[in-house]
């Protein structure tokens, strides 16, 4: 079915057409007639799959039907993280360049008074992070009183992430006429009573089946030992000529060491995790998303929503402690129906979380041959902690003997082997 079926203005086709979109994703297909309707939805959908346009493209075409009167916005969309949130409101913007309507977006981390300025000068869509947006309620900078649609996107992430007292004290202040829009990716039983107590006959949309893998993404396993992971990686990447790689790592220490390790390697990369300044997120992601960024190192929490066009490769440098996060890792490769693959670097001690994982997805993850590749050409200066099987006292010159001929020893940096695993 064609956009032009789904009953959407002028103005927002024109959006469209410049987006390139040739015909709409399942989930804006079955959306965006409900919620011109004003219809409640609750819809499962992951990122990817088009949710965003599936709720924003309709909600625009409510609100340009009647003018805002006062300055206090008229929909309210709520995202687990700020990335998401920037990237919601930059949907919105895009949406909505051809109407006459006011958006703007409020989170952590920034200096809160622009956002003050921003509402302040009247906005119809206002896109927030629960807490920043609660301080602005604090400091009686918002108005919510006049909500006509709410949004929850990633709502199951809002819930992970701890955030459903935030959004009950949200929903508190809303008018109790509105229409609801529920986005989650899984249908938890916390899920459930969330939207049993928001939606009024609510539309049920489900576009990708619960712990799903999205279906256009090949995954594959690699065996392969602890020490010989950023190896392997450094070549996966060179040798592949990879341009854009999402890497996860289990920890914020974990992907500032690999980012800087693949920097050596003269991979350029950046590490975008929770303990990073808004500032250096929005940096590292923008470059990221230049191609002056080649490897983005990231940690489950500071990945969530990001949205990046047709991503080709995302690697599980460490998997997951939680089986689900695998799903949603892999849900950041083959968006809207571009190809992508997921790999995974399983060392021996990650067996059992292996197990896990298909277990979740009902299926096993092939293993693959290791390319053939120089293992453990480890520089001296990284640190590595104790606990870590060595093949001999650790100074220059002692790593195994079959890493020694493929490199030259590098001068040590003292600084950094004296920080050692606690960066
Ligand atoms: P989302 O699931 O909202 O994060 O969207 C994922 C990606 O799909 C974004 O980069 C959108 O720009 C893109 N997208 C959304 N709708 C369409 C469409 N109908 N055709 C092609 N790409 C789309």
């Amino acid at each position: 079915m064609p956009f032009s079926k789904l009953g959407l203005q002028a103005e927002l086709l024109r959006a469209i057409v410049s987006q390139g979109y040739s015909s709409p994703t399942p989930i804006q297909t079955q959306a965006i007639p409900v919620v011109l309707a004003g219809r409640d939805v609750l819809a499962g959908a992951q990122t990817g799959t088009g949710k965003t346009a599936a709720f924003a493209l309709p909600l625009l075409q409510l609100l340009s039907g009647k003018p805002r009167t006062g300055k206090a916005p008229r929909a309210l969309v709520l995202t687990p993280t700020r990335e998401l949130a920037a990237q919601v409101a930059e949907s919105v913007q895009t949406y909505g360049a051809h109407l006459s309507l006011r958006s703007t977006v409020v989170f952590g981390g920034v200096s809160i008074n622009p956002q003050k300025d921003a509402i302040n000068r009247g906005v119809d869509v206002l896109v927030a992070t629960p807490g920043r947006l609660l301080d602005h309620v604090g400091q009686r900078s918002v108005d919510l009183s006049r909500i006509e649609i709410l949004v929850l996107d990633e709502a199951d992430r809002m819930l992970d992430m701890g955030f459903i007292n935030d959004i009950r004290k949200v929903l508190a202040l809303l008018p109790k006429q509105r229409q609801n829009l529920l986005f989650s990716a899984t249908y938890t039983d916390e899920i459930k009573r969330l939207a049993d107590g928001l939606l009024r006959n609510p539309a049920l949309i489900e576009v990708a089946r619960r712990n799903t893998a999205a279906e256009t993404v090949s995954q594959v396993v690699y065996r392969v030992q602890k020490e010989h992971k950023r190896d392997l990686l450094i070549h996966l990447v060179k040798d592949g000529q990879w341009q854009q790689v999402l890497v996860f790592t289990r920890t914020k220490h974990g992907a500032n060491r690999l980012a800087e390790q693949l920097g050596r390697a003269g991979i350029e990369s950046a590490a975008i995790h929770g303990n990073k300044s808004q500032g250096a997120r929005t940096k590292a992601l923008a470059g990221f998303k230049d191609g002056s960024v080649r490897v983005l190192v990231a940690t489950d929490i500071a990945a969530r929503g990001l949205d990046i066009d047709r991503l080709p490769h995302v690697v599980n440098y460490e998997l997951p402690n939680v089986p689900e996060d695998y799903v949603h890792r892999i849900g950041r490769t083959g968006r809207a129906g571009e190809e992508g693959a997921a790999l995974s670097l399983v060392e021996p001690e990650e067996t059992k979380m292996l197990k896990d994982i298909q277990r979740v997805l009902k299926r096993d993850i092939p293993v693959a041959e290791l390319p053939n590749f120089p293992l453990g050409a480890r520089q001296p200066e990284d640190a590595r902690p104790p606990q870590v099987r060595r093949h001999g006292p650790r100074h220059a010159g002692n790593a195994p003997a079959h890493a020694d001929a493929h490199r030259k020893p590098r001068p040590r940096n003292p600084q950094r082997r004296a920080a050692g695993d606690a960066r």
